[in-house]
């Protein structure tokens, strides 16, 4: 179970998850600093809920880490062009998106449903929540406090 995700970046949105109720692992992100357009935070949003529904996975209990996520995947897209995982540190961003490997939704998720960004949980992970949907407002609200 990934029990640590972190945005290699700097700044900004640091949504912190507690403690599980039932296991003690504790995780931070941190994410990029980012400002992506409407347009795109709009399209990895839906694209967001169609994949969970898709691949049967959940957001993260707190929406937070989903909203964080989603604008990360979202800058890339503006930024690159297409939604590189905004989970990870690369020295080329352009090679790594013309390589596919870590383009959402990732190898390791198409493949064995690991998401390390915890956009995308199995039922089973501790910090699943029950929803595969979140509204443009609640990416707003949740990323304007950090
Ligand atoms: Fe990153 Fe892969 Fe998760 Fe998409 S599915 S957010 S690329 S870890």
């Amino acid at each position: 179970m990934a029990t640590h995700a972190a945005f290699l970046g700097s700044a900004l949105p640091t949504p912190t998850l507690g403690t599980s109720p039932r296991r003690s692992h504790r995780f931070t992100i941190r994410a990029q600093a980012a400002d992506p357009s409407d347009k795109s935070v709009e399209i990895m949003r839906k694209f967001s809920e169609q994949y969970a529904r898709k691949s049967g996975t959940y957001f993260c209990v707190d929406k937070g880490v989903t909203a964080v996520v989603i604008k990360g995947l979202a800058d890339h897209k503006d930024s690159h062009g297409a939604p590189l995982c905004p989970c990870r540190h690369y020295d080329d961003k352009a090679a790594e998106v013309g390589q596919g490997f870590w383009n959402c939704p990732c190898v390791p998720m198409r493949e064995r449903k690991e998401c390390h960004c915890m956009l995308f949980l199995t039922p089973d992970n501790d910090f699943a929540g029950q929803e595969q949907k979140i509204t443009l407002d609640e990416i707003k609200e949740a990323t304007s406090k950090i």
